[in-house]
């Protein structure tokens, strides 16, 4: 939706809001949510944050993710302030109040047309009934005609009975209407595309406008949904809705269309493969995958990326022979690491091209040393006793103990090296991306592997620490301290992410 406004040309701002206990995403196991997302201000968050960054092309700060954690911690900082005057603090007002000057705040802090805020979890959720509650007032508070809601619910398929059921759909209204919220529009997600039968009587049932229903049949891709929801006329309800001075004109999507028909080339496929530790749950590397994607339709190739565990005692090379390049994600632990430092093993001898991002750059280094004579050379942070730790951690993090946002964390400017590849792929000299790691290239090895061959392409700007390292005389080696693929967006691929494509492409025409 936010997209489709977006084209239509208003500033659109996105908000999630996680009900759950924690501060930030920054502890989250990647298997239970997800990948981490970084915003440009270092907040870790959900990662909707990056859907929405690469649907809305913005760069939303990290106020934009709204926890229960925030919202309670700062009610009680105010209470310990003494800002309540001697009240009793309860959840209503107070934590409803807190919710709402957070939305607002975050809506002004731009100057935007429409603010989309996405509630996570499912109606009837206790810990979601305060936030349910907060988006009732605002509705009251800020007027009907500048407030709608809109209810996504899912559509199931029964094998056995061959048909749709409308019951979860009629119940979860009912639900969220108890809490004193009508829905304007209904999405409605299934399997298969529903008929127009079935949207009537969702309609009846719940109580909205025919033309409200709306079906998102499972797509091809993400990016297909605002096309979706375009045809059947969404942007034009919610103009109308909403009362907004605009008219729906969907050949301003027309930019879109050619993104998404780029991202459906079929041939020729570059295989990539990832070589991770979370790698049975995708949503893990989600902006890594969206990333090659991004690059892929920039350079008219289709990619198949293939997730390959890292979590074994000796990475099974035979899995690496079809591969046209191979990707070393970020991670944190030991687990896995001597399955990548055999990938990058792998790669330099079979001059396949490697992008390591994060623990992947660290994987690289160790590597790197390891066939430079330093035998056994580790991170300290799989080896606190190494004799050569070619990876330390931060002198900034050695006094921190608590775990939560206290990583190096956002965007860092970062200086390149002429005449190399990092240079000529974002044919710039200064460039700003984003951090979230305690271990760096160890300052004490660096002369050494520089003169081992190693190319230290990119550094903080007053030289002190390693962003980019690569290898001369191979097709393409790099690694990068940063997570480039925060910033890859559908209709401009990120430029590290393009150059390693072309190279894995090259690559794939020279077999
Ligand atoms: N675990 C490493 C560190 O903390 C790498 C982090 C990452 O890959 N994001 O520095």
């Amino acid at each position: 939706m936010g997209n489709i406004l977006h084209s239509y040309g208003l500033k659109v701002a996105a908000i999630k809001i996680d009900p759950y206990l924690n501060w930030d995403s920054g502890t989250l196991n990647p298997y239970q949510h997800g990948e981490v997302f970084v915003t440009f201000d270092g907040m870790e968050t959900d990662l909707d944050l990056g859907h929405y960054e690469r649907f809305l092309d913005v760069e939303l700060p990290g106020s934009s993710n709204i926890t229960t954690g925030k919202v309670y911690e700062s009610v009680i900082n105010k209470e310990r302030e003494g800002k309540f005057l001697g009240a009793c603090v309860q959840v209503i007002p107070h934590i409803t109040d807190e919710i709402k000057q957070m939305i607002r705040d975050t809506s002004e802090s731009g100057n935007f047309d429409i603010v989309l805020i996405e509630l996570g979890g499912t109606v009837g959720d206790i810990e979601s009934q305060p936030f349910l509650e907060a988006l009732r007032q605002l509705r009251n508070e800020e007027g009907s005609s500048n407030v709608m809601f809109a209810h996504v619910t899912f559509i199931p398929y029964l094998n056995a009975a061959g048909e749709f059921k409308t019951k979860p759909t009629q119940h979860s209204t009912k639900e969220l209407r108890s809490t004193g919220i009508n829905p304007d529009i209904i999405v409605c997600r299934s399997q298969e595309p529903i008929d127009n039968d079935l949207k009537s009587k969702i309609a009846h049932f719940c109580d909205v406008d025919s033309e409200a229903v709306v079906n998102t049949p499972d797509a091809g891709s993400i990016y297909e949904v605002p096309l979706v929801l375009e045809e059947n006329n969404v942007g034009n309800f919610i103009i109308k809705r909403l009362q907004l001075d605009i008219t729906a004109d969907s050949s301003r999507l027309d930019p879109w269309r050619s993104i998404v028909k780029s991202l459906k080339i079929q041939d020729p496929t570059v295989k990539i493969g990832v070589i991770g530790k979370y790698v049975e749950l995708e949503d893990a590397y989600t902006s890594i995958r969206e990333s090659l994607l991004h690059a892929a339709a920039a350079i008219s190739v289709n990619v198949d990326v293939e997730f390959i565990s890292s979590d074994v005692d000796n990475l099974n090379l035979d899995s690496l022979n079809d591969l046209d390049g191979i990707l070393i994600p970020g991670g944190f632990g030991e687990r896995g690491v001597e399955g990548k430092l055999d990938a990058v093993d792998y790669a330099i001898e079979n001059d396949v091209p490697i992008f390591g991002i994060c623990l992947g750059m660290h994987s690289m280094v160790i590597q790197f040393a390891r066939r430079s004579g330093f035998s056994g050379a580790n991170s300290s942070e799989f080896d606190e006793n190494n004799k050569y730790p070619v990876i330390d951690l931060m002198e900034e993090q050695k006094k921190i103990n608590n775990m939560g946002g206290t990583m190096r964390l956002g965007s860092y400017d970062c200086k390149l090296l002429k005449n190399t590849k990092s240079f000529e792929a974002y044919g710039d000299e200064l460039i700003s991306e984003r951090h979230r790691h305690r271990f760096e290239f160890n300052n004490e090895y660096r002369d050494q592997l520089v003169e081992k061959g190693l190319i230290v392409s990119g550094t903080s700007p007053d030289d002190f620490l390693v962003e980019i390292i690569e290898l001369p005389n191979h097709p393409w080696f790099v690694g990068c301290q940063f997570h480039p693929e925060f910033k890859s967006r559908p209709n401009r691929a990120h430029p590290l992410f393009y150059s390693f494509l072309k190279a894995a492409f090259e690559f794939y025409k020279n077999k």
